[in-house]
């Protein structure tokens, strides 16, 4: 078949079609003024033409009456897509009126606006529903114009109809999108912005006003109008952010202190990102931003805690470490020294427990403001914990310029400290290790700096000591020492001597006191003085204390059996003994297993540890007191106490200490300070007893002045039990009467 006669039977179709469409148009609408019914072959293109352009449109094309029904004098075939009927089911409301399928909510806004347009003569375009075919419903859009005659009169609507569901819930779903987004970006905790590059808002969420304390997002995009300047406590920062954002695209966790509205000021994080236009060109930033204030307090303080000691602000153990690593560094080189200060607190202990924490606590925040007056700012005053201060001289040239902050160190800590409960002189010691002399790592030369100030301590404590080598040396020894001592007990290396100690008026030793002895393998005897603090310390002196105890107890047991005159033995106790709970239990088990009666044993404590733990010493000393043994106050006078403590503690004894006893016969002083202890002693009911009596001239004072009993070389050195037992029961005060 040619293409000719292809178009021409196509032709002839559709020319039918159209005939039969018009033949079901109602008399008088006939569109053909012509009256041959046949049309010609151009017209017969024409349509077909028009079929196809009409064909092709998405949507109806209809030409409708303006009536009730809406009634179609022509639908094009898009008429089934749009409403699921066939062109001929709508046409002369063959099947179904238009007016039917147009949703029951819309028919009558929709008829109005057709109706007003008309009678404007403009175009209508209206976006409404229809119920499809299917029995859903379909969003149109419809343009549609009056057709009229030429009185001007409307014969007809024309017009399109189109289905836009799919747009319509596009556009739908992206409200809702847009409409969940804003909730988003309104209720966000966050605050959330958008500038241009030169620090304008173009949007903020009401977190961010909230943020800044403004009371809108629109206040704040009016009155924040240059961020850098007005926001950034620091405007740098405001470079920095754009340096990265040029350099990145983006910054994040970028940190920063800004300006609230009110002035003050808060931490924030951003993240954000650049914003470009097509051509590459940055148009602006957006991003978020979080208030992290808090946090920052919170690690603030968590450092502060990490780093600083809670008491006194002064930097800790851990910073004293990391400082004192940066400043060995920076001392290496520059080749300057280094000076590592140890100090600590003469007699610290006896205020803090005498005086109750609360004035112990005063006292270590007031010596640590101190100590910080003599420094520089790039000096490092720590605490240690304690009384125990370490201070970090750094950048010195010589050490004559540390000599000189440290004597700074002891004149500003001694002087007096007035509070409330008095006037205190507290003084300190000072122990110096420079580096690199002393040491070129932060552990040496805090070694031996405490080990400088322990020399300070025994030096009379109130001075300063620097490193010596032969402090090394000593320092080394004591460490030999304290690991001789650990296995001196087991290796039964203690002996005990006694000192006689003997009655004023009848002459006779009524008593000896125990001292021990160490006899190491090579070295001979070794003197108390040179191990007991060593073993205090370390807390040694509680096992020996009781082997002393019982070593004692059961040579005097040993004497009464060899049928000796009883006396009775004293035994030191130190501090840390009397600290253990079971100290009563001890001796009553001692007393217990040697067999001896409590009244032949006298305990000594010395006079600044009845100030620790008052309370619980009295309860003790009661304790012991029933048991039946003996209490003597042992150095009587050179302890730091006010005396009312001997009227609550029973007591049966006062030693007076040597110090006075030494000069009694030249010292005017000396001689009033005995005199008034042996009143006091005798007013409280108790024996007092001098000790290190030497000379007979002190003897005569001391019977003078009605002193009880004296200890001392003139009456006898501490001798070993033998040697003692052959003292018992003689008369041995020269210089006594009978
Ligand atoms: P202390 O309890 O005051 O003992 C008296 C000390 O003075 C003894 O020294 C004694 O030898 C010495 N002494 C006695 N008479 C004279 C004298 O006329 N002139 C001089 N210059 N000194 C005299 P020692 O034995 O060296 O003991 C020293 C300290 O060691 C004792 O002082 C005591 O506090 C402590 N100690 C001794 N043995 C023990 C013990 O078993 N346990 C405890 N915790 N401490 C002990
Ligand atoms: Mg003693
Ligand atoms: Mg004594």
């Amino acid at each position: 078949m040619s293409t000719a006669d292809h178009s021409r039977r196509s032709a002839a179709r559709l020319s039918e079609d159209i005939l039969h469409s018009w033949s079901g148009l109602p008399d008088g609408v006939s569109p053909s003024p012509r009256e041959s019914n046949v049309p010609s072959a151009r017209e017969l293109e024409y349509m077909r033409m028009l079929k196809t352009l009409l064909g092709n449109v998405d949507g109806m094309v209809y030409r409708c009456r303006d009536d009730a029904h809406w009634t179609m004098e022509f639908v094009s075939e898009g008429c089934e897509r749009v409403t699921g009927y066939q062109p001929r089911d709508l046409m002369g409301n063959g099947r179904i009126t238009y007016e039917s399928i147009t949703h029951p909510e819309d028919k009558t806004w929709v008829r109005e606006a057709v109706r007003s347009a008309l009678a404007a003569r403009t175009r209508f375009d209206l976006e409404y529903r229809i119920l499809h075919a299917d029995g859903g419903v379909r969003w149109v859009w419809e343009r549609g114009t009056g057709v009229l005659d030429e009185h001007g009169r409307v014969i007809a609507i024309e017009g399109l109809i189109q289905d836009v569901t799919a747009r319509r819930d596009a556009v739908q779903a992206l409200r809702e999108a847009e409409r969940r987004y804003r909730g988003l970006f309104d209720n966000a905790i966050e605050g959330i912005f958008r500038t241009t590059p030169d620090g304008h808002y173009l949007d903020a969420n009401p977190a961010l006003a909230n943020i800044y304390g403004f009371s809108s997002p629109q206040e704040l995009m009016d009155s924040l109008r240059d961020i850098g300047r007005q926001l950034y406590v620091d405007p740098q920062r405001r470079e920095e952010f754009m340096r990265i954002m040029r350099a990145r695209g983006s910054v994040t966790g970028f940190e920063s202190q800004v300006y609230r509205k009110n002035g003050d000021i808060i931490w924030i994080s951003e993240n954000a990102r650049a914003l470009f236009d097509a051509s590459g060109t940055c148009v602006g930033y957006e991003g978020t931003v979080e208030d992290i204030t808090e946090r920052k307090r919170y690690q603030a303080r968590i450092e502060q805690q990490a780093n600083y000691d809670t008491l006194t602000g002064l930097a800790n153990r851990s910073l004293l470490q990391d400082r004192l690593e940066q400043a060995l560094l920076t001392a290496a080189t520059y080749r300057t020294k280094l000076a590592v200060v140890f100090v600590d607190l003469d007699r610290f202990k006896l205020i803090n427990d005498s005086l109750g924490h609360h004035v112990g606590d005063e006292l270590l925040k007031v010596m640590a403001g101190r100590l910080e007056s003599c420094v520089r700012e790039c000096d490092t005053v720590a605490r240690l914990g304690g009384d125990e201060f370490v201070v970090l001289v750094t950048g010195q040239s010589a050490a004559d310029q540390v000599r000189s902050v440290v004597e700074r160190m002891l004149t500003v800590v001694s002087q007096p400290w007035v509070t409330e409960h008095g006037e205190f002189n507290v003084s300190c010691s000072i122990g110096v290790a420079l580096f690199p002399n002393d040491g070129t790592d932060a552990q040496t030369l805090l070694k031996h700096a405490d080990s400088a100030m322990y020399r300070a301590k025994e030096s009379g404590r109130n001075n300063f000591q620097f490193f010596t080598r032969e402090l090394n040396t000593l320092m080394t020894e004591r460490l030999e020492l304290e690991s001789r001592l650990r296995r001196a007990l087991e290796r039964n290396q203690f002996l005990l001597h006694y000192q006689p100690r003997v009655d004023l008026t009848s002459g006779r030793i009524i008593g000896a006191e125990a001292l021990i002895r160490w006899q190491l393998p090579d070295q001979g005897l070794v003197a108390p003085g040179r191990f007991i603090p060593l073993a205090e310390e370390t807390g040694l002196i509680v096992p020996i204390g009781k082997w002393v105890l019982k070593a004692a107890c059961a040579q005097n047991r040993r004497w009464q059996d060899e049928g000796r005159e009883p006396i009775v033995v004293s035994v030191n106790v130190s501090a840390r003994q009397f600290r253990q709970d079971n100290l009563v239990r001890t001796v009553a088990e001692v007393l217990q297993e040697t067999g001896l009666e409590p009244r032949y044993l006298e305990l000594e404590l010395t006079e600044s540890m009845v100030m620790h733990d008052p309370a619980q010493l009295v309860a003790m000393l009661g304790e012991l007191k029933r048991l039946g043994v003996h209490i003597a106050v042992d150095d009587f006078g050179t302890g730091y106490s006010s005396l009312s403590y001997l009227k609550r503690f029973p007591v049966d004894r006062l030693k007076v200490d040597r110090s006075f006893v030494e000069h009694l016969a030249t010292d005017a002083d000396d001689a009033s300070i005995v005199r008034a202890i042996i009143t006091l002693g005798h007013n409280l009911g108790l024996k007092v007893v001098a000790e290190g009596v030497e000379m007979p001239q002190q003897v005569s004072f001391l019977q003078t002045h009605h002193c009880d009993e004296a200890q001392g070389f003139l009456f006898g050195r501490p001798v070993g039990a033998d040697a003692l037992a052959q003292l018992l029961g003689r008369r041995i005060a020269p210089g006594v009467e009978a």
